[in-house]
């Protein structure tokens, strides 16, 4: 079976429980409302998700469109543990991340989820590889893998590359990407599609199960936009990490095994 129906077949609708080793994102009526205070006292709620439901299979590609506004980076946020929803249940790798303290909470976010946003947020005072590698010097926390750390050397359990450190598996990665000669130059000597590979890197480096995206090539003009989305599929498939693109662009979802659409504050197939 190709990927692509792998994909098609795991987001069928009668196949709505999963052996929990496929299925490393689950949630359940997802709800988020904002208060919106109105002039004279009391509260015009937003409703910007009514019930947003979804399962993710490991190593899946998923593309989420919809309008400005209409609730993606909201949903991105809640799925990547920057948010909370009102209600419902978001469960990663079977996890349930409402039982969870900020601290365990920050843990997850750091070790098993990646993040790109629209601008990269590259420290500018920082080289191309300690920026990437600065998601690997916060503190080991229990129950989840230890930190890669430049100093730590050695590690077991890199996907693929047992004993890689952290610094050699930026390099690689960095090689990767093309920018193999650029470890050490700023961000600001590199061009927008370049900075955003570093950012996808970064992103990498601790090997998260998860990537997000949030409009990733929103800010590059045509070809850099082209090659960064062909970029983020070709590393889904090499690192083995679930991808999530939240975007407005086609041509970048239509790269993604499975497009659903955000509409008042649900999401739904793409017609
Ligand atoms: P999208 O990413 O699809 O453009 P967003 O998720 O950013 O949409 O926003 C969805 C809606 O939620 C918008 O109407 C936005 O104004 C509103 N919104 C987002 N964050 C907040 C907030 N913190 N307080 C109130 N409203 C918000
Ligand atoms: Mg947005």
């Amino acid at each position: 079976m190709t990927e692509r129906n792998w994909a098609f077949a795991i987001s069928g609708k009668s196949r709505t429980h999963w052996p929990m080793s496929a299925c490393l994102l689950r949630l359940t009526n997802v709800i988020k409302r904002y208060a919106v205070p109105r002039g004279g006292g009391g509260d015009d709620g937003l409703s910007v998700l009514a019930g947003v439901t979804l399962e993710v299979g490991r190593r899946e590609t998923l593309a989420i469109v919809g309008p400005s506004g209409s609730g993606k980076s909201t949903l991105l946020q809640i799925i990547g543990t920057l948010d909370r929803p009102t209600s419902g249940e978001v469960l990663l790798d079977g996890r349930n991340l409402a039982a969870l303290d900020d601290v365990e909470v920050a843990a997850v976010r750091n070790r098993q989820i990646g993040f790109v946003f629209q601008s990269h947020f590259l420290l500018p005072q920082c080289t191309v590889i300690e920026n990437v590698l600065v998601p690997t010097l916060a503190s080991p926390s229990p129950g989840l893998p230890a930190t890669l750390s430049p100093s730590d050397g050695e590690r077991d359990g890199v996907r693929g590359r047992p004993t890689e450190s952290a610094a050699a598996r930026a390099a690689r990665l960095l090689k990767r990407v093309g920018l193999g000669e650029r470890l050490h130059h700023r961000p600001g000597q590199l061009s927008g599609g370049e900075r955003q590979r570093v950012a996808v890197v970064r992103a990498l480096i601790n090997q998260p199960q998860l990537l997000l995206a949030d409009e990733p090539t929103g800010a590059l003009d045509h070809a850099s936009a082209n090659s960064l989305g062909r970029l983020l599929v070709e590393l889904n498939r090499e690192e083995g990490v679930t991808l999530i693109v939240v975007t407005h662009a086609m041509e970048l979802a239509k790269r993604m095994g499975r497009v659903l659409e955000l509409r008042d504050g649900k999401l739904e197939n793409m017609a």
